[in-house]
């Protein structure tokens, strides 16, 4: 696959759960988990993305699975570096021309580590390397009027970081990055599980659990389901049945800590924006949009009209992919010159 795609300009999000490739005049062609599979004693990657996922805790001694961006900040930085060439190559193999890359990473990341991300891209075989800040690439790609004079409000719920901005005459106005997203949720539904039932659940379970179940409002109908896991008395598989009244308590703490970041936010908007964003609502993006009733939660919580946006897991790359299809028009929106 990779030879029609030589030299075509590339955009990667770059997410702590989920990393996205969009190639110049194609589309997305890759959706990965952001995990690497290392051997532990020489380091050498073993598996990268949906494979290595699969092993998160699953390894045998000798191997380790781990996400370096896990909280929004690199954790690893030879783990990101070559998981980050790794995604590339898949659709891109050496070339004549060099191709324009821009990363979206989370707004968190300092510049040291903003420079290690480029530096990764022209490993990767990139020209030009620029960075977009994630809540400027996931309002593009939501489609909202970034350039205009009026509030554009985003909130990206991904695994790591949650990102919050206010958007106006293509920058940001006032943002906030915390560190409650989705993976904050899971260890929730982890730490509640063994509480109430002494049961240990692994992490894959409770993201399961969290997408099945879960919810940050009361729902018409509330199902329930079974959750295995491990008992922590006799140290044997076991089954209890949970109700989504019940996984949503779990989640509170987590749920209420993203709520008062957009309401934090909407504080320190000027009050021209502020109204902006009353007419025209806020856009919600990010895998934990999906999660079902936080738009409702964030209505009834903030008076804002709140969209989900059509395709939420997608948006930041859709943004980042707007800026490499319309390079010059977008650059304003873009971090640097894009050189060493
Ligand atoms: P990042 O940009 O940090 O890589 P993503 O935007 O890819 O993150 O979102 C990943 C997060 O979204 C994970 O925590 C995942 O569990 C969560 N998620 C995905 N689908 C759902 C769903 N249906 N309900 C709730 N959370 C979801
Ligand atoms: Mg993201």
């Amino acid at each position: 696959m990779a030879n029609s795609f030589l030299g075509r300009d590339m955009a990667v999000d770059l997410g702590t759960a989920n990393t996205l490739v969009y190639v110049r005049g194609k589309g997305v062609l890759l959706d990965e988990p952001s995990v690497v599979a290392l051997n532990s004693t020489t380091n050498e990657i073993l598996a990268v993305g949906h494979e290595a996922k699969r092993m998160i805790g699953r390894t045998p001694e000798g191997i380790t699975a781990i996400r370096p961006l896990k909280d929004g900040v690199i954790a690893d930085f030879e783990a990101t570096e070559q998981m980050l060439r790794w995604f590339i190559q898949q659709v891109h193999r050496r070339a004549f021309a060099k191709p324009r890359l821009v990363v979206c990473v989370p707004s968190g990341i300092t510049a040291v580590e903003q420079r290690a991300v480029k530096e990764a891209g022209y490993m990767a075989g990139a020209r030009r390397v620029f960075i977009v800040e994630e809540p400027m690439a996931a309002a593009i790609g939501a489609g909202l009027p970034v350039h205009q004079a009026t509030g554009n409000m985003v909130v990206d719920v991904g695994g790591g970081t949650t990102e919050v901005a206010v958007i106006s005459l293509g920058g940001i106005v006032t943002s906030l990055s915390i560190r409650t997203a989705g993976d904050e949720l899971d260890a929730a539904i982890v730490s509640w599980m063994k509480k109430e039932y002494s049961l240990l659940l692994g992490e894959r379970t409770a993201e399961e659990v969290k997408t099945t179940l879960g919810s940050a409002f009361p729902l018409p109908d509330e199902p329930e389901a079974d959750v295995r896991g491990r008992d922590m008395v006799s140290g044997l598989p076991r089954t209890v049945s949970v109700s989504t009244a019940e996984i949503r308590q779990a989640m509170e703490e987590p749920i209420s800590a993203i709520v008062d970041a957009v309401r934090t936010t909407l504080d320190q908007t000027p009050p021209e924006l502020a109204g902006d964003i009353m007419d025209r609502g806020i856009a919600l993006t990010g895998g934990g949009a999906l999660l079902r009733g936080l738009d409702e939660r964030l209505r009834h919580e903030t008076g804002m009209p709140v969209h989900v946006a059509e395709d939420p897991l997608t948006s930041v790359a859709l943004g980042a992919g707007r800026c490499v299809e319309q390079f010059e028009a977008l650059q304003q929106v873009l971090v640097g010159d894009g050189r060493r």
